[in-house]
């Protein structure tokens, strides 16, 4: 395992976008109880991935048959990309109330204060998460410029000049108005997109492994948006806190984390999604293409922990700009993003980290 100490000077610039869009679940708490996932020993003949659908029955979800062509589209971009050979046993379908079932009580109560209830966030919610952003953005505080001309297409209240105490202002109000607007979309059954149910919670879904959940792979119909004390990032945050995919720890995995992919923003087409990307609908072959390969984007993070070489847009593991999948997908050529062609295409080159007492 590489220690984060360990790893290759990145450049300035890759710092900067690996700082604004890094989207593993890393943390940066400093106490002793987190600990890093080894690298996992992959055997040498095929990798067999355990498969849940998770199925929330107020949206729209894929067939069977799509599920399959995610699952076989991945294989191939897995072995593209990777040069490793995954299979994926039989997906088994479960509701999405069972899955959270599996979340352990104490797991709860300790991550319970993590979540802003973004309907009424408090004063004080909002100066944390601005506390958050801004810490983020002292790091980098003689790149703030850039961090600025970043943000600001997307800002609902774009800055003037380069005072980043606006500018963490006015993210934090793009994260909220943003993450509001599904509380105003109704589903099929006539109820908000986001209810008072736990589901669009990005904690709870990064908290998940910790409890009894027998998968590698979650692919969910659920949509994901939500606000959090921690790993707020300036691209969530212009997303209105949507995640569409993340890695991380599980007891249960295989290869120590889980990937869960969303795939309601394929299957939808919300005014919003329809804003963050760049097709007013997509296809049955375009949405189960972009499933896989944001499946093989977590992948990549999974089996070898790597990480994104950004401004590099023919590496699936090049985050996906905004919800741009077309952009993102047409530009990948993987002959020229081979393994170790760079630090972030090196594996072992992000942590995994978890709490060792949980
Ligand atoms: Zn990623």
């Amino acid at each position: 395992m590489i220690r984060k100490d360990d790893r290759p000077v990145l450049t300035v610039l890759k710092q900067l976008l690996l700082l604004l869009l890094l989207s593993v679940a890393v943390s940066c708490d400093k106490d002793p109880q987190w600990q890093a996932l080894p690298l996992p020993a992959l055997p040498d003949d095929t990798i067999h991935l355990r498969v849940a659908n998770v199925i929330n029955s107020r949206f729209p979800q894929l067939s069977d048959e799509q599920l399959q062509q995610v699952l076989d589209k991945t294989v191939l971009m897995v072995r593209q990309h990777f040069k490793l050979s995954v299979a994926f046993d039989k997906p088994k379908q479960i509701t999405i109330q069972k899955l959270f079932d599996s979340l352990p009580e104490h797991v709860k109560k300790e991550r319970r204060n993590e979540i802003v209830k973004f309907g009424a966030a408090s004063n004080t919610d909002i100066i944390n998460m601005r506390e958050s952003i801004d810490g983020l953005i002292n790091k980098y505080w003689d790149h703030r410029q850039a961090v600025i001309d970043y943000a600001n297409p997307y800002l609902l209240t774009p800055i003037e000049g380069n005072d980043i105490n606006q500018l963490s202002a006015a993210l934090v109000g793009t994260l909220l108005k943003r993450l509001k607007y599904w509380q105003t979309q109704k589903a099929a059954d006539g109820r908000p997109v986001i209810d008072d149910q736990p589901y669009n919670e990005w904690v709870w879904w990064d908290s998940l492994g910790y409890g009894e959940v027998p998968y590698d792979v979650v692919v969910t119909n659920q949509l994901v948006a939500s606000a959090e004390m921690y790993d707020l990032s300036v691209h969530s945050s212009i997303r209105g806190g949507i995640t569409a995919g993340t890695t991380t720890y599980s007891k249960q995995a295989r290869y120590g984390s889980y990937v869960y992919i969303m795939v309601y923003p394929m299957l939808n087409d919300s005014e919003m999604l329809v804003e963050l990307r760049d097709d007013k609908t997509y296809s049955s072959d375009q949405a189960t293409t972009y499933a896989a390969a944001l499946l093989t984007h977590e992948i990549g993070h999974q089996l070898l922990h790597l990480g994104h070489p950004f401004g590099n847009s023919n590496c699936i593991m090049s985050p996906t700009p905004l919800l741009k999948y077309r952009d993102w997908v047409d530009g990948l050529d993987a002959s020229q993003c081979a393994l170790n062609s760079e630090p972030s295409m090196t594996p072992g080159f992000v942590n995994i980290d978890y709490r060792a007492d949980w």
